[in-house]
């Protein structure tokens, strides 16, 4: 049995008593006592004894399904996975199964609903005495057909007391019903434009190969119509008879994007996204597991989704980091997304416009297909590039003086601006002209970020906030915000451009998907006129009446500390200037930095994202990082800087050299933010050449570090192929 816990070995039971052990196969939930506890977990397979003594070997309470929730393909790619992070077995399974199969939920969940018996009416209206509550219940069941959980909840505690006396009255009785299917949308399908050549060549081109494996890169630049190579594809696996899984960013699944599949195919669609409550999750995961489900959308977890009749995987906007895990079962969606394509013989599209290194270099490899969408559809062109030199120009708030002109002159045309600065808040930080005292997180390696809105310093590190000081805490002198952040700018142009209807789009002004959709709203109708706003604005939405992109502060991601800074910039800024002159009018992208001289400016702008892929992959393969090599990271958190290393470096000798081959340890070393809510953090780096000999010494080594003394006064955890390694 593998259960939902932190250790690393699976578990033996007997059988729950009375149950033939021939009749029990992998994939079944089985409940099991563990501890004073009870837990489900996943039956992994069926074995003729145990290294347990009998006396110690306890039974099993319940087998919980009559068939495995998994197909076995699914179940192997949760295995294959956790073996593959080496993340404990349990764990991984309870992150593949929807939160009410993890509870022990039945697969197939009846209600329970109630309704007015015949003559029930009549006996209410004669009844005496109602209390108030009484009076009430009986209210609502005249008005409705049957009432079920979700309805009797609205009316308050207590109200379970109230209906079990109305059933032993006689008045109403129980019945139970079928969950609700997952429905088709209402209308007739919308048909889609006429396809541009390239368009045509792709959907061509992919579709010849549905029914056996085949991995493709879509590199199509924004704009060049990737969604609708998607939908010509899927329409062709819907009339195989097979269904479609569609995995996009956690911050793309908006109810836009979402009608644009379901007004094109009059199919079930199953939609699956952190923001469903356990019934619906549920209800969308069997939908997709009996086949009722035609075409299947959700985020990374929807990797795990089990498909009765799989035809293709398309993992749209490949690049985002979102598909990676960051904590707890550290897995990519992305990645897992070749395996699994490569598991069921289907073919897996990874589209982007601005694709991740690893994948461009398995294409450039020729292990993935490549298919291009070198053009805009429609009469949109390339928006033109430029930098502007920020040492050069006076600028105000952040704003330098030749961006100021572009945008009056970009309002005065009607179009609308779009300023891009990924720091939320006001201001970067606090400082003391005085003594120098620039607002320190208590708590991190950080400064407070000022929030003036909420007049509080957060640390965006680790949530921890105070009231913004009226002086400097050390000298008593006048403080000044230094640098700009999202709700700065917003107020320079209200200042700057009086009159003109600003939004502004970041985590502090856009809680959940029905805010960001209200923001996103005000853009579409044109009410608002300037769009600040962090990365959240650069994740594929069309804002077709943008023609002027200004990015304020490239220089933030020229000089990261992690290997992964200046792709990460290039992505955002062909990302963001994608948002220019999709519409008809062309669109213009200003770029402001310190260091316009810099390489990877100067070949973005002269070669586009290909053109600076090919000089940061040459980089990478001369310094030897990922994709010319592999990454493990083990991680360790705790209470000191001495606690943290010290298990590191236990780690790194409980790796003796004989298994050690090819892969080199580095560290242990202390983050690049060494501590952050109060915990010290640090790091050991594991690099191979190659993917074998690195999984062989992580699956002999990590049993020993799980022993090691040291392990116990540390938060540890193992992150293969890591985003980050700072
Ligand atoms: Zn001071
Ligand atoms: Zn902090």
């Amino acid at each position: 049995m593998a259960l939902n816990t932190p250790l690393r070995h699976l578990f033996d039971y007997r059988p729950p008593d009375g149950r033939d052990p021939a009749a029990l196969v992998p994939g079944l939930r089985v409940e099991v006592p563990f501890g004073r506890r009870t837990l489900v977990g996943m039956l992994i397979e069926c074995a003729a004894g145990s290294s347990l003594p009998a006396a110690r070997l306890r039974a099993a309470r319940a087998v919980l399904d009559t068939e495995p929730v998994l197909d076995a393909t699914t179940f192997g790619l949760v295995r294959w996975a956790a073996d593959y992070y080496h993340h404990p077995l349990g764990e991984a399974f309870a992150a593949a199964l929807p939160a009410a199969l993890r509870a022990g939920r039945p697969l197939i969940a009846r209600e329970t609903r109630f309704r007015l018996v015949p003559g029930g009416p009549e006996a209410l209206a004669a009844a005496k005495r109602l209390g108030p509550r009484q009076r009430e219940l009986a209210a609502v069941l005249l008005a409705h057909e049957s009432l079920g959980a979700a309805e009797l909840e609205l009316l308050g505690a207590g109200v379970g007391e109230v209906v079990k006396a109305f059933l032993a009255r006689g008045w109403i009785a129980s019945f139970e019903v079928e969950p609700p299917a997952v429905a088709a949308p209402a209308g007739r399908p919308a048909s889609g434009p006429v396809l541009t050549g390239a368009q045509a060549v792709a959907v061509r081109e992919i579709g010849a190969s549905l029914g056996g494996f085949a991995p493709y890169l879509l590199h199509g630049v924004t704009g060049s119509g990737k969604t609708e190579v998607y939908l010509r594809v899927i329409e062709q696996v819907l009339a195989r008879g097979e269904q479609a899984l569609v995995l996009v960013p956690e911050i793309g699944l908006t109810p836009q994007a979402v009608a644009r599949f379901s007004s094109r195919f009059p199919v079930p669609l199953a939609v699956l996204h952190s923001g469903l409550a356990d019934g619906e999750r549920l209800a969308m995961w069997r939908a997709a597991r009996s086949g009722a489900a035609p075409l299947v959308i959700g985020t990374r977890s929807a990797i795990f989704v089990p498909l009765a009749r799989p035809g293709i995987v398309i993992v749209d906007e490949e690049h985002d980091s979102s598909y990676k895990q960051q904590e707890g079962f550290r897995y990519s969606a992305r990645d897992l997304a070749v395996v699994r394509a490569q598991r069921h013989g289907i073919p897996v599209v990874l589209g982007s416009a601005t694709p991740s290194l690893e994948t461009l270099q398995q294409a450039r490899s020729g292990r993935y297909r490549r298919v291009d969408l070198p053009q805009r559809t429609g009469s949109a062109g390339v928006p033109t590039m430029r930098i502007v030199d920020l040492r050069a120009h006076e600028d105000r708030h952040g704003i330098a003086t030749p961006s100021m002109l572009a945008i009056r002159r970009h309002l005065g045309d009607g179009g609308q601006v779009l300023l891009y600065l990924n720091r939320r808040g006001f201001a970067p930080t606090l400082f003391c002209p005085g003594c120098g005292w620039a607002a320190p997180c208590s708590d991190c390696d950080a400064r407070l970020t000022v929030h003036l809105r909420t007049h509080r310093l957060v640390c965006h590190h680790c949530g921890a906030s105070q009231p913004v000081p009226f002086a400097c805490p050390r000298c008593g002198a006048e403080l000044r915000p230094v640098g700009q952040g999202t709700e700065r700018i917003e107020d320079a142009l209200d200042e700057l451009f009086a009159g003109v209807p600003v939004v502004r789009i970041d985590r502090d002004t856009v809680h959940g998907r029905g805010e960001f959709e209200t923001a996103l709203e005000r853009v579409h109708s044109g009410e608002a006129r300037i769009l600040v706003g962090t990365q959240m604005l650069t994740k594929g939405h069309d804002f077709p009446d943008v023609t002027l992109v200004v990015v304020l502060n490239a220089d933030q991601g020229l000089f990261g500390t992690d290997f992964r800074a200046s792709e990460r910039l290039a992505q955002s800024i062909v990302q963001v200037a994608g948002r220019a002159g999709r519409a008809t009018r062309p669109g213009e992208v200003l770029i402001q930095s310190a260091c316009p001289e810099h390489p990877l400016l100067t070949q973005l702008l002269a070669a586009g994202y290909d053109g600076f892929a090919e000089v940061a992959l040459a980089e990478r393969a001369a310094a030897h990082w990922p994709p010319f090599s592999r990454l493990a990271v083990l991680r360790a958190e705790a209470a000191s800087r001495e606690q943290a290393l010290a298990f590191l470096a236990a780690a790194r000798d409980a790796a003796p050299a004989a298994e050690r081959g090819p892969v080199r340890l580095l560290g242990p070393a202390p983050a690049a933010m060494e501590r952050r809510a109060a915990r010290y953090r640090a790091q050991l780096l594991l690099e191979s050449a190659d993917r074998a000999p690195l999984q062989r010494l992580l699956a002999l080594w990590l049993p020993r570090v799980a022993q090691l003394p040291a392990a116990r006064r540390v938060r540890w955890a193992i992150d293969v192929d890591p985003l980050e390694v700072a």
